[in-house]
């Protein structure tokens, strides 16, 4: 299987439609081409920024348009996200992904924070990733600066669905910003969500816009709805997990050399299922020490738990820097 940015999207909807232990079967194979099929990559998301978002993401806890739990809170100090990433270090995470809850970032002192505090977590042996809305070309220029080494910035869903689970940005902004970052080192992370309503033609569509992008993004995060309550999405049904296998082992055969992460959503799948996930091509997990992912909203496994899962399935923690 070689890497190809020219696919079509009756090629990803066949692929997507592929009875599904063969479609399994495929992506295991494809898995075993590009990547060590033992190593997970575990990572950890810190969120630097939460609530009080003037976006209307329909899913999201941190938007300030809903009533959630959540309760708007200030930048962190840099210490305490030190502190955090250190005891995540300690405990196999490679990866920390700082994420605010921001629109856009803006250039004023709560940036150069976020830029100290890139530096100071990069200096500690690990891969920074942040999330923090839409950014220019000079503000990655600062991050890649900085030291980080990735940029997360989800497509979320299809061209097509984007407008009815948000209003206050457009697909081509998001893209937009996914093209500042490729002027830079700086490595592309973008996925999106499963649960939102969307068809599976929008799934399909999303993933063909993911697998066209050239180079594809090194990082898909494949995230499944935690359905929150407040957001005009807190009824949506659960997804089943045979739609979340087929959309992973999708993304693993189109775009192979890429790291599939299970995101959003792992709390509620069964070691069973998450093996599945596994064997469908998914080499990464978010995990926590304090039972969250990014709020109190979106549940996470801990640390010590997900440990012992990975050993059960004979998997390792994969260190720092290794991906493509
Ligand atoms: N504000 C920045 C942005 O939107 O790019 C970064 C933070 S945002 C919370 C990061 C990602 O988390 C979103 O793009 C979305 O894919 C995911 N996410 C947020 N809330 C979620 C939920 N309730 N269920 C599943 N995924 C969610
Ligand atoms: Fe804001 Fe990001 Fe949540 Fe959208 S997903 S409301 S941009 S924090």
């Amino acid at each position: 299987m070689k890497i190809r940015s020219d696919w079509q999207p009756a090629e990803i909807e066949l692929i997507h439609n592929t009875p599904l232990l063969d479609l399994i079967y495929q992506a295991a194979s494809v898995h075993r081409q590009y990547h060590d099929s033992k190593k997970i990559q575990v990572c950890k998301l810190i969120s630097i920024k939460t609530g009080g978002c003037p976006e209307d993401c329909g899913y999201c806890a941190q938007s300030s348009r809903y009533k959630t739990e959540v309760k708007p809170q200030a930048l962190l100090e840099k210490e305490t996200v030190v502190n955090i990433a250190r005891v995540a270090k300690e405990s196999g995470v490679s990866r920390v992904c700082m994420g605010a809850a921001w629109r856009e970032v803006r250039d004023n002192s709560q940036f150069e924070q976020v830029l100290e505090m890139v530096k100071d977590v990069t200096a500690l042996g690990l891969e920074v990733c942040c999330t923090l809305g839409m950014l220019t070309e000079a503000q990655v220029k600062r991050l890649e600066d900085a030291g980080l080494y990735a940029y997360n910035h989800n497509l979320d869903t299809s061209r097509d669905y984007y407008s009815t689970i948000i209003t206050t940005r457009t697909y081509d902004d998001r893209l937009n910003t996914i093209k500042n970052v490729r002027k830079t080192n700086v490595t592309v992370c973008s996925g999106g969500i499963l649960g939102l309503g969307e068809s599976v033609a929008d799934r399909v569509s999303m993933l063909h816009t993911l697998a066209t992008l050239c180079p594809h993004p090194n990082s898909v995060p494949i995230n499944i709805l935690s359905q929150v309550e407040g957001t005009p999405l807190e009824n949506q049904p659960h997804v089943p997990i045979w739609d979340v296998v087929r959309v992973i082992a999708t993304a693993r055969i189109i775009m192979p050399a890429a790291d599939v992460r299970l995101s959003a959503g792992r709390a509620r799948l069964s070691q069973v299922e998450q093996a599945l996930c596994f064997l469908a091509g998914a080499n990464s997990i978010f995990s926590s020490d304090n039972g969250h992912m990014l709020t109190v909203t979106t549940a996470c496994p801990g640390y010590d738990a997900d440990r012992e899962m990975l050993n059960l399935l004979g998997l390792e923690a994969r260190p720092s820097f290794v991906g493509k």
